[in-house]
């Protein structure tokens, strides 16, 4: 009794809270908290229990490359992608890390070292590219490797790594490399490469791919990420550096998102199954309502443009299906010239077009918060 009237209280309080114009809506980061509802309703099958003696050792498989890779959190994965088929696991080393923010690190030290030249490697990607790699590039100004900015117009006749994310974060599109030289590495960051914001249309095969448990299910605070690495000796050099900054990764968050992944691909084959909607047909309908009235209002008001995508059939769903992307990538189209300022003004919090190597008319709004923030979102954008 008494804890059912506090979530009424709070709920109303929550009401109240939100419909005023006060209230600062905070989209900046892609926190995927749109997934709570979905797990709130089906994650029963998820709860784990683990007893005070498990989880000791740092080892998890020590025969395996990736010693601290729990088994059973690789067969989950290697099941997911096979359900999924956005990518093949055949003759793939599997490394996991503690969110594929540090793979990506892992994988600039792999890519780099050692010393495949005196000078730092050029770290490169298309813009509009995600706002973090720079900083992780550049963060501990490493001899390995340095930020050299945009693929489009990089010219330096010198190494390179490219990061392709694809759909790309912010806007988006299905991108390939641009830089395309020969001896170019590519690190291939999959993030949002699932069916509930774009359509699967191929198993992607290329030799260092990045995905994470954050945007597939929307547990981004157990801080797990996998990468799917074709060369062994990369796959090591990934290893070593995860060995050096964390002697591994948290067996009790690898044995949770095993269990996450698992419950995910027996919804997806067994359909109906205790009337559990699998997650991706759950949040491609939750992103296609969300991205229409979205769209409905950017129209109304005439400030702002979107960019627009094409369908393609998605062959995890079966059909033709929109790229929803996470994110919305909004332009002003006339007066505005510093988009992210403008809606602070009005208590909107978004990530200006500068922090992703281009101009400030651009922002970038995040698509994946609850379902209260996102309906005060398009109250306010439609009183502008
Ligand atoms: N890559 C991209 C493109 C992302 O958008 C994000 C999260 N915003 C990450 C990587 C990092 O994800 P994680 O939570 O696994 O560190």
């Amino acid at each position: 009794q008494h804890s059912s009237s506090s979530v009424t209280k709070d709920q109303d309080g929550v009401k109240k809270n939100l419909s005023s114009d006060r209230v600062i809506i905070n989209l900046d980061h892609g926190d995927p908290m749109m997934f709570e509802e979905y797990w709130k309703r089906n994650g029963d099958k998820c709860t784990i229990t683990i007893s005070g003696s498990q989880s000791l050792s740092y080892f998890s498989d020590p025969k395996n490359l990736c010693w601290f890779l729990e088994p059973e959190f690789g067969e989950e994965i290697k099941r997911l992608h096979n359900v999924v088929g956005n990518a093949i696991t055949e003759d793939r080393y599997i490394v996991v890390g503690t969110g594929s923010t540090q793979l990506f690190q892992a994988a600039l030290y792999a890519l780099s070292s050692p010393g495949a030249s005196s000078e730092p490697i050029n770290v490169v990607s298309a813009v509009p590219y995600f706002s973090c790699y720079p900083a992780i590039t550049d963060f501990l100004k490493s001899g390995l490797h340095k930020w050299a900015g945009d693929a489009w117009t990089y010219d330096k006749e010198e190494p390179y790594i490219e990061v392709v994310t694809s759909p790309n974060n912010p806007d988006g599109n299905v991108r390939e490399p641009v830089v395309k030289r020969n001896g170019g590495m590519v690190i291939h960051d999959l993030a949002y490469y699932w069916p509930q914001y774009t359509p699967i249309t191929s198993a992607a095969d290329h030799d260092l791919m990045l995905f994470t448990v954050s945007k597939c299910t929307g547990h981004a605070g157990a801080r797990i990420g996998w990468a799917l690495v074709k060369d062994k000796d990369v796959a090591a050099k990934m290893k070593d550096f995860i060995t050096i900054s964390t002697i591994g990764v948290s067996k009790d968050s690898q044995l949770r998102a095993a269990k996450i992944l698992r419950a995910v691909s027996e919804s997806c084959q067994n359909t109906g199954l205790g009337n559990v909607k699998n997650i991706f047909s759950y949040g491609r309908s939750r992103m296609n309502e969300r991205w229409e009235r979205l769209r409905a209002v950017i129209k109304q008001n005439g400030l702002f443009s979107l960019p627009e995508y094409s369908n393609q059939f998605c062959n995890f769903l079966g059909e033709c299906a929109e790229i929803s992307p996470a994110f919305a990538w909004l332009e002003s189209k006339g007066k505005i010239e510093d988009t992210e300022s403008f809606l602070k003004g009005h208590n909107i919090i978004t990530r200006s077009g500068k922090a992703f190597g281009v101009s400030n008319k651009y922002v970038r709004i995040s698509m994946l918060d609850r379902e209260e923030t996102f309906n005060l979102l398009l109250e306010r954008l439609s009183t502008l």
